[in-house]
């Protein structure tokens, strides 16, 4: 493909992204096809002549989109919201567009000194002291995975130079809570704790926030055991109910142990630009590392997910490795962001961050959080004031975790009830909620948050809702 040619596809695909995305709200909300539907429509076989743009597009539209669960609709409520906002979208072309490579600083100096420059706008806006540096992963999957790494060797005092984890004599542990996502889990076992040498630390019942008291009697008793405390993963909105563990507090044990503290914020990291929120992460200071990603409800497009450590130099003893062929005369001078997690080469993220700040601006951005959270109260109070409804965790965000508990239905029958109405109102397409276990019974989360969503979308929700589980009861009676 020439330029010239890439100039008319390209101009045809923008203009049919944006059709796309001005008509979203005709279309289902959740991909509507089954199991291997797409992949049958394609040829088992590699394409063995050219093909014209023009019938990849048509296809786009036919096989592709159908295939979609349309998390930018604005009646998507499931997971948590996964903005893509279109001024970090044409941040993200630019990336793409222009080719760049980064492997060191060397390969392309743009890449490297923009995104210092945007993780440093960005610590500011969360109010985040100087002595953070950040640098942009692409999950924080990988954020935790990082982090649990460079504990590790910060505890073992660098076994990676020795034998590694395999040679410690004592068993390195880390604490967080059942209430975690499943990424913390995955760290640790990646990292290679092991999972004897995880704990799960007890919650409060109420908030399933971690119990304090909990962490400190179960490090005390570890330490009896002779075991080596390591870190500690605290969740900062939690992915079920958005629970806030108390970072003050745990900061005070993780410092006086020297255990090194992970901030998971990866959802409530937005709500964190907002200052009258930030007290729900009062302690973060004391922590080690912070992790969370505008790719959700701040809506730079996937993947950017932001990481900021106190000690970059650790991190860089613990994560560099200094090939010859990446060497420069300049090496004393510049940041290499390989050096900085686990991946060489790494794209132009830097510029979906740039685009994302600078077209929409901070202000705009805020102004959507604080409408999303202001959706998030009216519906809390809706559900709250109806007769058999039930919000189940505090509403510290955007996210209202409900069931209806109509008189006579419990346990089994209550779970098959609230499936019913979820499920029924998922498949028709007009709206998406994630149904999720709590207490080992079922609920639904309502996750508001994407940028489409208006006060109005979440009044025909709450509408929706009450008729399908009305709908229900009767459905069921008959039967
Ligand atoms: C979404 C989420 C994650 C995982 O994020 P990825 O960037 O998809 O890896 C981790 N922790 C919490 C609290 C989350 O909400």
């Amino acid at each position: 493909m020439t330029p010239d040619e890439f100039r008319q596809a390209g101009h045809e695909l923008i203009d049919w992204i944006a059709d796309y995305r001005a008509d979203l709200e005709q279309r289902p909300v959740r991909a509507s096809v089954k199991p291997g539907d797409v992949r049958s429509q394609f040829s088992r076989t590699p394409p063995e002549s050219p093909r014209n743009p023009e019938d990849l597009l048509r296809e786009l539209e036919q096989i592709i989109v159908p295939g979609i669960t349309q998390v930018q609709h604005p009646m998507h409520y499931g997971w948590f919201p996964s903005n893509a906002s279109l001024a970090s979208t044409l941040g993200d072309i630019a990336s793409s567009g222009l080719g760049t490579l980064g492997i060191s600083w060397e390969s392309c100096p743009a890449l490297t000194e923009v995104e210092e420059v945007v993780c440093d706008w960005m610590r500011q806006l969360m109010g985040l002291s100087g002595q953070w540096e950040g640098c942009i992963q692409d999950t924080a999957s990988t954020a935790c995975l990082t982090a649990l790494l460079i504990a590790r060797e910060r505890t073992s005092d660098y076994s990676e130079s020795r034998g590694g984890l395999q040679a410690e004599d004592r068993p390195l542990l880390v604490y967080t809570t059942e209430e975690a996502h499943s990424s913390v889990v995955k760290a640790a076992l990646l990292a290679g704790f092991g999972r004897d040498n995880l704990r799960l630390v007890s919650m409060d019942p109420g908030t399933r926030a971690m119990s304090v008291r909990a962490l400190a009697d179960q490090i005390e008793s570890d330490l009896a055991d002779s075991a080596v405390p390591c870190a500690v993963v605290a969740s900062i909105g939690s992915t079920g109910v958005t629970a806030f563990d108390p970072l003050a507090e745990i900061a005070r044990i993780t410092a006086a142990h020297a255990i090194w503290l992970h901030v998971d914020a990866a959802m409530a990291g937005s709500a964190m630009l907002l200052p009258e929120y930030r007290h729900l992460w009062e302690g973060v200071e004391v922590a080690d590392s912070i992790a969370w990603n505008p790719h959700k409800w701040m809506g730079t497009i996937l993947d950017c997910s932001l990481f900021y450590v106190r000690d970059v130099q650790h991190l860089v003893r613990v994560m560099s490795t200094n090939p010859s062929y990446l060497r420069s005369s300049v090496d004393n001078e510049v940041k290499q962001y390989r050096d900085w997690g686990v991946p060489l080469g790494r794209r132009f993220r830097a510029l979906k961050l740039w685009y994302h700040l600078s077209i929409d601006g901070i202000e705009s951005i805020r102004d959507r959080l604080r409408r999303d959270l202001d959706n998030a109260q009216w519906f809390a109070s809706q559900v709250s004031q109806s007769e058999h409804w039930r919000v189940l965790a505090p509403v510290h965000l955007q996210t209202v975790c409900i069931r209806h508990e109509p008189p006579g239905l419990t346990a089994e029958a209550l779970d098959h009830h609230t499936l019913a109405w979820v499920n029924t109102i998922n498949q028709s397409g007009d709206a998406f909620m994630s149904p999720s276990q709590l207490d080992g019974y079922w609920m639904v989360r309502v996750s508001i948050g994407v940028e489409a969503t208006t006060r109005n979308h979440v009044e025909n929700l709450w509408k929706l809702i009450q008729r399908n589980a009305s709908d229900q009861l009767i459905l069921a009676e008959k039967n």
